[in-house]
């Protein structure tokens, strides 16, 4: 299970590392430090959702591909619990084991998505209230702590970039994430909630979704090679992207 597979990368892993949370099951949400510690910091998450945790994967291969400038933590699999769901019962599963969609449950314009409910399972349901879930929590305060001066989404799928939230974000940036993937930047309507669109609005910064692998592929991708356009995305984004040495 990808869960055991984070965690085996996690113990061997030689460089600066930790947990930054636990799941609402007791799992540990795991962070890997790359680059350099003395620049401003990027933050790049993966797994939000369950079913995409082939993206869990694609951050260990961003962490061996490592860094030569810039630095930042990389977060394979935020969401454990809804992970294994997708696994070994409900392949479809998006949301936590509670049964909340965490990219619903942070809070800029919690609740106010156009398919948001209070209804808990595979998706769409935003919670009792911004960061009620233990997985969003730990990212919240793990950002605050880092403050990133970028952060990076990866979800599967359809080949696209979200960049902008409520009339703000960064299209530099998102012009350079077109460039290394192929993949089209998009505006996206109605949806909030999101890590990305706490990053903009709350913290200011600019904040990437990024969605990995074709359109044509089914949920849950199971072939780390059907994200191939996005293998040296992290290491590209980040030496490329600002001004950070
Ligand atoms: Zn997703």
């Amino acid at each position: 299970m990808i869960y055991e597979e984070v965690r085996s990368f996690y113990q061997c892993f030689g460089g600066k590392k930790c947990v930054i949370g636990y799941s609402c099951q007791g799992r540990e949400i795991y962070a890997f430090h790359l680059g350099r510690e003395t620049c401003a910091q990027f933050i790049a998450v993966y797994a939000v959702h369950a079913r995409e945790w082939i993206t869990a994967r694609l951050a260990l291969r961003h962490i061996k591909t490592g860094l030569q400038r810039g630095g930042g933590w990389v977060i394979p699999l935020l969401n454990p619990d809804g992970a294994l769901i997708s696994q070994t019962a409900y392949p479809l599963w998006k949301a936590n084991a509670r049964g909340v969609d965490l990219n619903c449950n942070f809070d800029a314009d919690w609740g106010s998505g156009r398919l948001n409910t209070k209804i808990r399972g595979g998706e769409n349901c935003m919670g009792d209230y911004p960061f009620s879930e233990a997985e969003a929590s730990a990212l919240r305060d793990f950002t605050l702590r880092i403050r990133p001066y970028v952060t990076l989404s990866f979800h599967t799928k359809g080949e696209e970039i979200y960049w902008e939230y409520g009339g703000k974000g960064d299209k530099n940036g998102a012009e350079l994430l077109e460039k290394i993937t192929g993949y089209t930047a998009k505006r996206i309507y109605g949806s909030a909630g999101g890590y990305k669109d706490w990053c903009i609005q709350k913290l200011n910064i600019p904040a990437y979704t990024i969605e990995c692998g074709s359109d044509s592929l089914a949920h849950p991708i199971k072939k780390l090679g059907e994200l191939k356009k996005c293998y040296k995305l992290l290491k590209i984004f980040i030496e490329n992207y600002g001004k950070q040495a």
